[in-house]
């Protein structure tokens, strides 16, 4: 065994929390490793400290949402109201389920490193807390019958995607310099929205027939775009292609926003340096989402209708 290797180390520590034995390993290796990988592509310059907690961060993400999504909603009530209480109060309840243990690990740990009132630490708790209040309406959203619309989807799948816990997280890595109140702006949520969009736009695409062959497919809007305006595969990829887009075009226009209004604010080489960083990793964690969505083992099939997707 590697000491220094961050997969070691969290293998180490989801076993110790009860998350992985001898029954589970097996089946679950592949999701382990994938996202391990993920975590290395979108902070490439992270240290080994912040590998462990992004990668802690995403098994915990993983492991709710699927309860949650297998649940009766009463019961995901309390388990919410559970994982609520170590964001609020930093309370573990007495008897601790091993992905509870595994985020309180997370975060008290970044707690320790940034202190517990740091601005991002708190944008990263309330970030959480907004994605918990999402889960239940997104399950009662998919049993309901009526036509989604673009517009009513976006705002129920911004918290659903989970892009701005993500994207506190890695701002705790790489920010060392820069003053916390620039990422107060507007402008920079405005950002992480539309990165939202194109990751859950990619996702839909992706994931639409593993979704079909589940019968999940109700708030996927690849699915409800063919079925509401009865379009073939090609002509609902069209329409993809240019909601697509749109939002990247939106995307850009933020970044530049931004980079024109904080560079000239930032005095020494070595901010804008940091800032540029930022702006990078919210390129990389785009592109390794998609990457991801590409590698999936459960979205691939012999026959996909996406030729991406064929084994
Ligand atoms: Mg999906």
């Amino acid at each position: 065994m590697n000491p220094y290797d961050p997969m070691e180390i969290v293998t180490q520590k989801i076993e110790r929390f009860g998350i992985l034995n001898d029954e589970n390993r097996e089946k679950n290796r592949p999701m382990f490793k994938g996202i391990s990988m993920f975590v290395r592509s979108i902070w490439p310059s992270a240290d080994q400290e912040s590998i462990v907690l992004g990668t802690q961060f995403f098994i915990f993400s993983r492991i709710f949402d699927d309860l949650i999504d297998s649940n009766e909603p009463e019961f995901g009530i309390k388990l919410i109201n559970r994982a609520i209480n170590i964001f609020t109060l930093g309370k573990l309840e007495d008897d601790p389920k091993p992905y509870e243990k595994n985020i309180f690990d997370l975060v008290q740990n970044l707690q320790l490193r940034v202190g517990d009132q740091h601005p991002l630490m708190n944008l990263f708790r309330i970030a959480f807390l907004d994605c918990f209040d999402n889960l239940i309406p997104w399950q009662n959203m998919k049993k309901l019958n009526g036509d989604m619309s673009m517009n009513l989807y976006y705002i129920l799948r911004r918290h659903n995607i989970g892009t701005a816990p993500t994207v506190f997280l890695g701002l705790m890595f790489i920010v060392k310099r820069l003053n916390y109140e620039i990422f107060l702006d507007p402008l920079l949520k405005c950002l992480w929205d539309q990165g939202g969009r194109i990751s859950a736009l990619y996702n839909d695409v992706l994931s639409y027939e593993k979704e079909v062959r589940e019968n999940d497919v109700r708030m996927n809007s690849f699915h409800f775009m063919k079925t509401q305006n009865n379009w073939s595969d090609q002509e609902c990829l069209e329409f993809f292609e240019k909601e697509m887009d749109k939002c990247f075009e939106q995307y850009f226009i933020h970044e530049n926003l931004i980079i024109q209004k904080f560079i000239p604010t930032l005095q020494n080489k070595e901010d804008q340096e940091e800032f540029y960083q930022i702006i990078g990793f919210f390129h990389k964690l785009i592109s390794s989402l998609l990457m991801m969505y590409l590698k999936k083992p459960n979205y691939k099939s012999p026959d996909s209708i996406f030729v991406e997707l064929r084994n």
